[in-house]
């Protein structure tokens, strides 16, 4: 039976350090999140993220706009928020209705307040190893993995997904991290021969339970960042009840990788708030 990376507990003992460090703050930090649409899922993940806003003490400001406002009404909306020395952070909530043209909507936030990670120049800066603002989800998968003291050096971490959110930043910070990569998409053959020769498996796809017990080799580490709702219940893209009684460490969903992605957001609005990073 495997250990469980429990993403909810590590993800509140962060909250925590980070309210106690931001009580001294005279002027909180805070966060636009601008949503176009009424997706009920990007409805939910909006709440989760002021939830955690409001616990830690982060201002939290969302802009809701009808899915058919011009692009350019948005991008005004993003603009006027990057020259507002009171907003920290700005991210955009996606996905977007398909009309819209996503990257040129990230790449109107100002490197410095890309709470997301999303620019062209912080994915640039990020693929050069520079210092930089990184995509929430991947930083929490690499973050848990810390948590749990997951050697990565020389181990072969294969990664199933190469979207823009999880996969390819992931693939990037493995390889930081002296891991040996390799990506697998949906165009991969014989994803399982790959899978199982996984020393550490992640799975970022949304297709539930599509990950199964004869595809991880015995003691791997699998993390499930996959998010589907199945019968009105949550699962990832991993058979857990199976995978588990294979894998030494495993993330659940929920209480895994999604908590981990909340507390990162957080950690990268204070990060701006600090004004430490980015190129401008
Ligand atoms: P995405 O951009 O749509 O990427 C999905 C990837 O899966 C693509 O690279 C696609 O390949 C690949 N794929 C599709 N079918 C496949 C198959 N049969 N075999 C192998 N690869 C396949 O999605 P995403 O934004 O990365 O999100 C992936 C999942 O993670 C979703 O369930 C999402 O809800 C979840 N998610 C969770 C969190 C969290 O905080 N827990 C955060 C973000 C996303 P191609 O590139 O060839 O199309």
């Amino acid at each position: 039976m495997s250990i469980i990376m429990d993403g909810e507990a590590l993800s509140l003992k962060m909250q925590d350090e980070m309210k106690q460090q931001l009580k001294s703050c005279m002027i909180r930090p805070s966060v636009a999140v601008i949503q176009v649409g009424d997706d009920p899922a990007s409805n939910s993940y909006i709440k989760r993220k002021e939830k955690a806003c409001n616990a830690v003490g982060v201002y939290f400001r969302h802009y809701k706009f009808d899915a058919d406002t011009p692009e350019l009404s948005i991008i005004n909306k993003i603009k006027e928020l990057n020259n507002d020395d009171y907003v920290n952070g700005i991210l955009v909530q996606l996905p977007l209705p398909e009309r819209y043209n996503e990257k040129r909507i990230a790449n109107s936030i100002s490197n410095s307040k890309d709470v997301d990670g999303l620019t062209d120049i912080n994915t640039g800066r990020m693929i050069n190893g520079r210092k930089t603002l990184v995509p929430c989800t991947p930083l929490g998968v690499m973050r848990i993995l810390e948590e749990y003291e997951i050697e990565l050096v020389g181990k072969h971490v294969v990664i199933v997904g190469r979207g823009k959110l999880v996969g390819k930043p992931l693939a990037t910070l493995m390889l930081a991290a002296d891991a040996t990569v390799t990506v697998c998409h949906s165009k991969t053959t014989n994803l399982a021969e790959i899978t199982k020769q996984a020393d550490v498996l992640v799975c970022a796809v949304g297709s539930p339970k599509m990950i199964t017990a004869d595809m991880v080799r015995e003691g791997a580490v699998v993390i499930d960042v996959g998010v589907n709702r199945v019968d009105g219940k949550l699962c990832g893209d991993v058979d857990f009840d199976k995978v588990s009684k294979k894998a030494s460490y495993i993330t659940p969903v929920p209480k895994g990788v999604g908590p981990m992605t909340v507390a990162m957001l957080l950690e990268n609005i204070v990060t701006c708030y600090n004004n430490k990073p980015v190129a401008k």
